[in-house]
């Protein structure tokens, strides 16, 4: 286990995980600075308790020596690892590791990953129920709000952790070793941060990097990605997938969800997807790979159907709304990337009005193009992505510039006639007009539900 009484510990980045991470290493006796860009101002909330313990606090910028003076370095997620502080010491051999490897270091029982461009939350959030409703002690954290750090002291030698992890957090581990893995699907998302399609991957396939032929790794079938994954894996590869039988793993078949352990096992009736409560095929894809993952935990197959019968939705995530004039209102403002989008679009029929924009993620939107042409009725922009989007899409549907959420609810409400629906799924982060997605989705069930009937 790492010592970390009288060690030297800077933590860069005063996000939630930060922050839990600054304390839980103070608590285990670390001599601890936190260094954040944002200024002492922005941060007044966060200081008091930290300056309180006995943490030291660097704002409005990293220092060099701050850096050069630790024994190890905690790195917040949100902190790109070529910000130039953190790539010099790294160049020194100084260790940089992520609050979910330090936290791998300490948690006791076993830990249940899921990664993914999308569904991490929703899958996470639904194997947290199902192992519950298994009976198996489990915890739930990582990337859905609560940090890993914060789940240590309840863990005991048989709690299941079952963690949602990002590729910002899989980039900085080293030993973190989960039992079972899972990747629900990997497509271009974060090119910003990551720099290529090529680098993004490779760290979402961190997840399985430390796994051994004693762990499970379960992937999805019908994502190229992940079956280009499968080869580098040494822990045993279990499949889910919407369109085929599988060698071993979760899959859909004539309106049902099944699942066989192994190549010469039987194969087992899980439950019927009209049961699944969640609107979209790519939620069958969540749910298959939850089933794949709890039959591995242990879980029996009556208290995973009841699990699943009792879920749903998570707020933001393709969450209805209400209905006005006969059009039915979507929040789906967690589609922060194009294939979310996709998804959601592909939920309905036809007849979508889509709202699309805010802080462009350097992918194309050119690939919703057929999609678009097939479901959506009109796309209205809002945004600093508006112009990108304008252009990818050109021709393709009836596109109407609204610069803001209220504008654009306001124009997809007058335009919608009964039987449609109006989707936020914007495909964009938030951050240029919103405090983040949560925030969004919010202003965006207000204006819907002052909206007239
Ligand atoms: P994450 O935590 O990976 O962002 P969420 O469960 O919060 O995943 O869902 C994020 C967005 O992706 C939502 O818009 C949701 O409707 C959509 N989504 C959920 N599951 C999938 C999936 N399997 N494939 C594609 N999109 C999905």
């Amino acid at each position: 286990m790492l010592e970390l009484k009288g060690k030297k510990v800077l933590v860069v980045g005063l996000g939630k995980s930060g922050l839990a991470a600054a304390l839980f290493l103070r608590r285990r006796g670390a001599h601890v600075t936190v260094s954040d860009v944002r200024s002492a101002e922005a941060l007044a909330k966060e200081i008091p308790a930290l300056i309180e313990e006995g943490i030291m606090v660097e704002t409005g910028g990293h220092g060099l020596l701050t850096f050069r003076r630790q024994d190890l370095i905690v790195v917040s997620p949100g902190v790109p690892l070529d910000t130039p502080e953190l790539a010099q010491v790294k160049s020194f051999g100084l260790p940089v590791i992520g609050e979910l490897e330090l936290a791998a270091r300490f948690l006791k029982g076993k830990t249940l990953a899921v990664t993914g461009s999308n569904g991490k939350t929703t899958t996470t959030t639904l194997l947290g129920e199902i192992l519950t409703a298994g009976g198996l002690p489990t915890l739930v954290g990582g990337n859905i709000g609560v940090p890993v750090v914060a789940l240590i002291d309840s863990s005991t030698d048989e709690t299941w952790s079952v963690l949602e992890v990002s590729s910002f957090q899989l980039e900085t581990t080293e030993q973190f070793h989960p039992n079972i893995a899972v990747i629900l699907n990997i497509t271009p998302d974060h090119l910003d941060r990551h720099g290529s399609f090529e680098n993004y991957i490779r760290a979402k396939e961190r997840i399985f990097a430390v796994q051994t032929a004693e762990d499970c790794l379960v992937l999805n079938a019908d994502n190229t990605p992940c079956e280009e994954a499968a080869s580098r894996a040494a822990a045993r590869v279990y499949w889910f997938s919407i369109e085929h039988p599988v060698s071993q793993g979760a899959w859909f078949e004539q309106g049902s969800l099944v699942y066989r352990s192994a190549v010469d096992a039987s194969t087992e009736y899980v439950m019927p997807s009209r049961g699944i409560p969640l609107k979209g095929a790519h939620n069958v894809e969540n749910v298959l790979a939850a089933v794949c993952a709890a039959r591995l935990a242990g879980v029996p197959v009556e208290a995973i159907r009841r699990a699943i019968e009792n879920f749903r939705a998570v707020e933001h995530r393709l969450e209805y709304v209400a209905t006005r004039n006969g059009v039915e209102y979507y929040n789906d403002s967690k589609a922060t990337n194009v294939d979310a989008t996709a998804k959601a679009v592909a939920a309905f029929s036809g007849g979508v009005h889509l709202i699309l924009g805010g802080k462009d993620k350097g992918s194309p939107y050119t690939v919703l193009a057929d999609l678009l042409r097939q479901r959506v009725t009109a796309v209205y922009t809002i945004g600093v992505a508006a112009a990108k989007i304008e252009k990818d899409l050109r021709g393709v549907v009836s596109i109407r510039s609204c610069e803001t959420l209220d504008k654009a609810v306001a124009a997809a409400a007058s335009a919608a006639r009964a039987g449609e629906v109006v989707v936020l799924a914007p495909a964009c982060s938030s951050y240029d007009q919103f405090e983040n997605y949560e925030q969004r989705g919010r202003v965006f069930k207000e204006l819907v539900n002052a909206l007239r009937d």
